[in-house]
């Protein structure tokens, strides 16, 4: 779950529960929690859900009396709604109950992060206070991007990767991110000309937006159980090596780009940057 993913399940979620009073929380696995899980549940029952927003990959829920609730998918999870006297799945690892009697599960592909957080401590949240901003926040404009960039160095897609910049792209957006730009995963941040910068922030802006008015990604699940539009007919060239390149007749390639895997078109995502300029 990246961005997108995360700015549609905020939305859906803040439609059914900002208002309601949580009234019971059920957790299989305490692991996830930041405290005992008893001590969890009394804290957070019968505060009222006030806001939902994401910022990268974690969901903020603001509560009232100063608290805040921490969500993080981890490697993904199914987070159902219900309605009241709704069936609920048959697995499910956390369960929590609105005073309507609506509420949500969450089923967790392999970890997750829920985590009780007083307002007023939230800069000690290690996970979550060295986020950088969310490139869809309002103001984060071009001048803004342009100067994180600034002086930086490394690879250009380590740094758009790397939470503490830019929130919530992760390897499945930055493909096309890149593509779009005409920008080789591993160019040099300091190669990377005005043009192409401003080719790169369009493009970020463009392919998350794109899902999120497709409901995300086609194989994660929104707040009611349904599928995103965005797959492989959306993808440029993401996850697919062997494949024409949409602009050009080069073949898209799958390569190793340190710990991860990148798609390019050799031809339109020159390593040598005086070539693709
Ligand atoms: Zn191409």
């Amino acid at each position: 779950m990246e961005l997108p993913e995360l700015t549609v399940l905020s939305r859906q979620m803040s439609a059914e529960m900002v208002g309601k009073l949580i009234s019971e929380v059920e957790v299989a696995n305490p692991k996830c929690l930041n405290m005992p899980l008893e001590e969890f549940q009394k804290t957070v029952k019968g505060r009222r859900i006030q806001a939902i927003e994401c910022r990268g990959k974690w969901l903020f829920v603001r509560l009232d009396s100063d608290g805040t609730l921490l969500f993080n998918p981890g490697m993904g999870v199914d987070m159902i709604y219900f309605a009241p006297r709704g069936i609920l799945p048959d697995k499910y690892h956390v369960r929590l109950v609105l005073d309507n009697g609506a509420g949500f599960t969450i089923r967790v592909w392999w970890f997750c992060y829920l985590h009780f957080v007083p307002l007023t401590r939230l800069g000690e949240h290690k996970l979550t206070s060295g986020l950088g901003r969310s490139p869809l926040e309002k103001d984060f404009t071009f001048d803004c991007f342009k100067k994180l960039l600034a002086g930086k160095r490394g690879n250009i897609k380590s740094f758009m990767l790397d939470q503490k910049n830019i929130a919530g792209i992760g390897n499945v957006y930055i493909q096309d991110i890149l593509f779009n730009a005409g920008i080789h995963p591993k160019r040099q941040i300091n190669s990377v000309t005005p043009t192409e910068t401003k080719a790169l922030f369009k493009s970020m802006i463009n392919v998350l937006n794109h899902s999120i008015n497709l409901g995300g990604l086609a194989y994660e699940k929104d707040f009611y159980g349904n599928k995103g539009g965005y797959g492989h007919e959306q993808f440029k060239i993401a996850y697919k090596s062997g494949e024409h390149c949409p602009k050009c007749d080069g073949i898209v390639q799958k390569i190793k780009t340190g710990s991860t895997s990148s798609y390019i078109c050799p031809n339109c995502q020159s390593l040598d940057f005086r070539k693709s300029t």
